[in-house]
């Protein structure tokens, strides 16, 4: 493909600094990279305790067993996210259960949420740069002992209720995956303002081991820290971290100027941003019930389009989580698709792409 869907941006910080942890040897799970990294996302995202690891999933799976959830348990997922959370649920043991998104935010809506006496936590994610309305969501749930979990991993920088992605909820949890807005290539991390849950995370994803006492193990864990090479990395982006959520968004304000028109006069539909929420645009998703040739012509021309991800309910993986009708999740997931965004696309490749669009829907009018 001549246009990616996706690009890193690495700069001269960031190899200065993987050079450096490569040049000290300090390349396992310890060292002043690991801890350097938490601090500045600790402080970036206003929260007390921060725990790098391996990659968003395991982060998520951390959070889920810390907070002690396993077999008989459900977890509210949305219908329409990347798989990690539901498949986070199911890996503890626990079963998801998925609730549609609103038609306003296409995160989780807070008015229809399939409580049970097992549910014992929620996760919302972050959708393609935009918060849940955790204002409702909180009023919603207040007084249900469900934990809130936030998947913030499509949607570092985004701001809203006054507070920023990856503060919304007792947990919040990052990806730093090659393709997210802040990356190390794979990693992850999980935030709390509560110190014995910190705690906690930080045994699980270190064997079970006490800190303070080696080879001294309290609980099964698991290895999911992230590498001190990694986190060299991570420290260069959190430099960077406003400049990369800067230039994604001026992407989407490249489309939105040159498709302003189609969103007026045609089906063609932008993602809806909540008067609440100021958006970090991950990827810039548009929909259309007409999709289909519009990412055929796309991709002939070297330009790497995407359809969204399938909505989980319709994943015979995922049947038994399903509680009734999920209309909302299923008409996006058959109609939105994601444009190349990427900090560094030039504006003129935001031409090609939308001169393409404006083609192929003329021709099929
Ligand atoms: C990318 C992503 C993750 C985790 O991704 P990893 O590749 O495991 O780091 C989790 N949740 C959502 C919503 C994501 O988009």
């Amino acid at each position: 493909m001549r246009i990616p869907l996706s690009n890193v941006n690495l700069s001269d910080i960031e190899k200065r600094y993987a050079r450096d942890a490569l040049e000290t040897g300090w390349i396992s799970g310890t060292g002043d990279y690991v801890k350097l990294f938490e601090t500045l996302l600790r402080q970036k995202v206003d929260r007390q305790c921060a725990r790098v690891v391996s990659n968003g999933t395991v982060a998520l799976e951390i959070a889920l067993r810390a907070l002690g959830i396993g077999p008989g348990d459900e977890v509210i997922v949305p219908a329409l996210t990347f798989v990690s959370p539901a498949a986070a649920v199911r890996t503890v043991g626990a079963k998801p259960v998925f609730v549609d998104v609103s038609p306003d935010t296409w995160t989780i809506d807070p008015e229809w949420i399939p409580l049970s006496r097992q549910t014992k936590a929620l996760i919302g994610v972050d959708l393609l740069g935009h918060l849940c309305n955790w204002h409702d969501l909180d009023n919603t749930l207040i007084g249900q002992d469900v934990f809130m979990i936030e998947d913030a991993a499509e949607a570092h920088g985004a701001v809203g209720q006054g507070r920023v992605a990856g503060s919304h909820a007792f947990i919040s949890t990052f990806s730093f995956h090659a393709n997210k807005t802040v990356t190390t290539g794979e990693g992850g991390a999980i935030l709390t303002d509560d110190p014995d849950l910190a705690f906690e995370i930080r045994r699980l994803a270190n064997h079970g081991m006490n800190d303070k006492r080696p080879y001294w193990h309290e609980v099964v864990g698991t290895n999911a820290r992230m590498t001190n090479l990694t986190a060299a990395i991570g420290v260069g982006q959190m430099i960077r971290w406003d400049a990369l959520v800067a230039a994604r968004n001026q992407v989407a304000t490249w489309y939105d100027e040159r498709l302003a028109d189609l969103f007026a006069n045609t089906d063609l539909y932008r993602r809806p941003v909540a008067d609440w929420c100021t958006e970090a645009c991950w990827m810039y998703a548009i929909g259309s019930p007409q999709r289909q040739p519009i990412i055929d012509a796309l991709r002939a021309n070297g330009i790497d389009a995407r359809a969204i991800w399938t909505a989980l309910c319709n994943l015979p993986l995922y049947r038994e989580s399903c509680r009734g009708e999920y209309p909302v999740a299923k008409k996006l997931s058959d109609e939105v698709f994601l444009l190349p965004t990427w900090a560094g696309l030039p504006e003129n490749a935001v031409d090609e792409i939308c001169t393409i669009i404006r083609e192929t829907m003329r021709q099929k009018a």
